[in-house]
């Protein structure tokens, strides 16, 4: 029988993160405040745990990670490490073609990797609330999760149109015990202020993100978690990348190039930094490896943003952040319906492609849930829509090495299932989606209105 799973120990779980930081050719920009100045630990401190800023500061290259912390991530990890020998002979390609499944977490992503670390640092430095924003409810059903493990009681802001149309990730939230209300609620400042412009305000995650901040600034026993795009978000997520290592020694392979989807940079950055700490240590496996962050057309901020400093939130509220963006005021279109609708990403990412270590590649909607159905059809898994980006380029890539005959080694990041998305599969089986590349004067229209710094 061909080997298609390849599974770990409870106990081969990694005992550290890596941190890419103390790897990179230049030290990272800092965060910015509104005075063009580096922002004061302090003004984080209202909002983040003193464990967690450490974290999200530190240069150091391994970080062990809490006994506690495995023992909640034993509850699904180690994720298998997969290869898809259907789809491979579905394509006819001489490539070898992997995926690690991070499907099988309890919320159905990648992203309790991040939240069971942060409610676990939080409960640590004596925290007892937290609150977040969700957009369609994925990082605040991991938040919810990962808060009932540590007795965190978690508040979370649901951008009012996913609140109506997604029901059913409201419930999973609430089974974790979480609190959920629809954003803009007249609970905060900023919630009823866009109230009394509009009192049918649908909501947004800029919004959202400014009302859980402020709830969480206001009170001293409370504090507030990020699902992507900080330091250490991508440092927890390494976790997936250091398990695909130890699962490729087991069968003795390396891969060629690695892919995933890029919203934040949280999962792109967690598959493959630990490659690249290969790469750094001189590994002669690693030196012509290929790591390629996938996103939209119709949201393309690798592939047409600008690398400058921006805010991370749509209403400036954030601190400014040196990265790739297309601008804070950039609106994706309301015919995208894949996620990965953030305009700006991560600053290590960022700060990683502009030095050229990594590449990224923009992919069409229509193309991509394509991709999702044929990898549906041949593996069985229905693919979250975000990660159908990664199989769509996972896909091309195969079929490059089916033109030159190279037997490549692929491996791409499943990031979650799509049980929760079929409303967007409906779309595209309805003929309901098209492709949208964002166009280049709507991009220099919203790059217009990037902050002055220096
Ligand atoms: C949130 C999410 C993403 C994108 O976020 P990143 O921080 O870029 O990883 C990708 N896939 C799934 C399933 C998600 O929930």
């Amino acid at each position: 029988m061909e080997t298609t799973r390849i599974l770990l120990d409870q106990n081969e779980i990694p005992t550290h993160w890596y941190n890419v930081v103390a790897d990179l050719e230049n030290p990272p920009a800092p965060p910015l405040g509104p005075d063009g100045q580096p922002v004061p630990p302090a003004k984080l401190a209202e909002i983040f745990p003193d464990n967690i800023l450490e974290q999200e500061m530190s240069a150091q290259r391994w970080i062990a990670i809490p006994e506690e912390v495995r023992q909640i991530y034993a509850l699904w990890r180690p994720a298998p490490l997969c290869r898809a020998v259907r789809l491979e002979k579905m394509l006819g390609t001489p490539a070898k073609i992997f995926y690690k499944n991070e499907g099988v977490s309890p919320a159905g992503s990648h992203k309790p990797n991040s939240a069971v670390p942060q409610a676990y640092y939080n409960h640590a430095a004596g925290i007892r609330r937290m609150t977040t924003e969700t957009g369609a409810g994925q990082w605040g059903s991991s938040l919810a999760f990962a808060g009932q493990m540590f007795g965190i009681a978690v508040r979370i802001y649901m951008v009012k149109v996913s609140y109506q149309q997604k029901p059913f990730r409201r419930s999973l939230m609430q089974t974790w015990g979480a609190e959920v209300f629809a954003s803009p609620t007249d609970m905060t400042e900023a919630g009823r202020k866009a109230l009394a412009l509009d009192p049918d305000n649908p909501g947004s995650l800029g919004l959202a993100i400014s009302e859980a901040v402020e709830a969480a600034a206001s009170r001293a026993d409370t504090t507030y978690g990020l699902g992507s795009v900080l330091n250490h978000v991508l440092l927890h997520q390494t976790i997936i990348g250091l398990e695909a290592k130890k699962q490729f020694d087991k069968i003795g392979l390396y891969p060629d190039v690695i892919l995933g989807p890029c919203g934040g940079g949280s999962s792109f950055g967690g598959i493959a930094f630990p490659f690249l700490a290969d790469k750094a240590a001189g590994d002669r496996r690693a030196q012509h490896l290929r790591c390629v962050a996938v996103e939209p057309t119709s949201c393309p901020t690798l592939t047409k943003g600008h690398y400058a400093y921006d805010f991370g939130d749509a209403s400036g509220y954030t601190p400014l952040m040196k990265m790739y963006t297309l601008g804070h005021d950039f609106m994706p279109p309301g015919i995208h319906a894949g996620g990965l609708r953030y305009h700006g990403d991560s600053a290590l990412v960022s700060q990683l492609y502009h030095e050229k270590q990594i590449e990224a590649v923009a992919v069409p909607q229509l193309a991509t849930f394509e991709a999702g159905v044929q990898f549906a059809r041949a593996e069985g898994i229905v693919p979250a829509p975000e990660s159908c980006h990664a199989i769509r380029a996972a896909i091309d890539e195969a079929l490059k090495c089916k033109a030159t005959g190279e037997p490549k080694v692929i491996l791409f990041n499943l990031t979650g299932h799509g049980h929760f998305d079929m409303a967007a599969y409906d779309r595209y089986f309805a003929g309901q989606l098209e492709d949208y590349a964002y166009p280049a004067e709507a991009i220099a229209a919203s790059l217009a209105h990037l902050p002055k710094v220096g």
